[in-house]
């Protein structure tokens, strides 16, 4: 056995304690109108607090976990926890906001998924209208068609379908002609290239354009600076995500960003102002 293996064992074995003992942590990334910086939801992260080797981010262990199976409780938790949160922020006085949560496609070919969502929607008291699940391209192109009237299931518990990071890969629209979406969140890749790359200009337009028709709505990913968020809003993408607005958050410092009060909306300088608040 290599070094490699040994390393991947180890791993697994820690995984495994992990879900015993629920090392696990959401941060939380805003969600915000394009128009005037106002928060309007966030998606939940996963992150792995191993005592060893610090907080992981989930590019080191998702994967082992959708191989090994452990992701099913693992997003189970994850679920509940997103659930429960926005909830508790709710009671708390924070406007309603929608929580994003990313689908692991195993947990959704499950047995019983979509009785699983509408027990946690139950049991956190969230109402279905503020949960967003968010579906790769993949799992939709994978899903044979006798799987599909899922989608439309999870739909009709009153929840928000999006497809992440669309645009790139998989995104053909054969696959999305019998998906009941709610919203497009444009890839990050495209993003990126904002204002000047034309071809990632174009891309961006024709998505907003899509959504529009479709009467979708359409999120910007990774966002990271002004050129950017002032493009996308001069191109009416409504909502947008980002290191710009923020990166993601542990629940405390999200409910004291959130909680900031809006300056002026229509101040130009509105996050400059934000950020240096924070720092002060
Ligand atoms: P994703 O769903 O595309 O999530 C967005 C990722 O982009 C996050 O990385 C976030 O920190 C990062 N990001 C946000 N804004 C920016 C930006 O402006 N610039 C750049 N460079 N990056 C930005 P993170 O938290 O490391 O998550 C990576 C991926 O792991 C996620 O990609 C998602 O596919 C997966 N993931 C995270 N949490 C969960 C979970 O609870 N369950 C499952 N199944 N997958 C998860
Ligand atoms: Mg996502």
């Amino acid at each position: 056995m290599d070094h490699e293996d040994t390393a991947q064992r180890g791993l697994e074995a820690d995984l495994r304690d992990a879900v015993r003992l629920e090392q696990f942590e959401l941060h939380y990334q805003p969600q915000v109108r394009t128009s005037n910086g106002q928060v309007i939801g966030m998606e939940a992260l996963i992150r792995w607090a191993h005592p060893a080797r610090g907080l992981l981010s989930p590019a080191e262990f998702i994967p082992v976990a959708e191989k090994n199976g452990l992701i099913v409780p693992i997003a189970e938790w994850v679920l509940r926890t997103a659930c429960a949160q926005n909830r508790a922020w709710q009671k708390a006085g924070l406007p309603h906001l929608k929580v994003a949560v990313n689908l692991s496609a195993l947990q959704f070919r499950q047995t019983g998924f979509v009785g699983l969502v509408s027990r946690i929607l139950h049991e956190t008291g969230l109402e279905p209208s503020f949960l967003d699940l968010e579906v790769t391209k993949s799992l939709v192109a994978g899903t044979p068609e006798s799987m599909m009237t899922r989608f439309n299931e999870l739909r009709a518990l009153g929840i928000m379908l999006s497809i992440d990071d669309f645009g790139t890969g998989y995104s053909t629209f054969g696959h999305f002609m019998n998906f009941p979406l709610d919203q497009l969140k444009i890839d990050r890749a495209f993003v990126q290239g904002l204002p000047d790359n034309v071809a990632a200009a174009a891309t961006a337009r024709a998505i907003v354009s899509m959504g529009s028709s479709l009467g979708v709505r359409v999120m910007a990913l990774g966002v990271e600076n002004r050129y950017q968020a002032d493009f996308l809003k001069s191109i009416w993408c409504e909502y947008a995500q980002g290191f710009f607005y923020s990166k993601p958050l542990p629940a405390d410092a999200f409910l004291a960003w959130a909680k900031k009060p809006m300056p002026d909306a229509t101040a130009a300088t509105y996050d400059e102002s934000r950020k240096s608040r924070l720092a002060a």
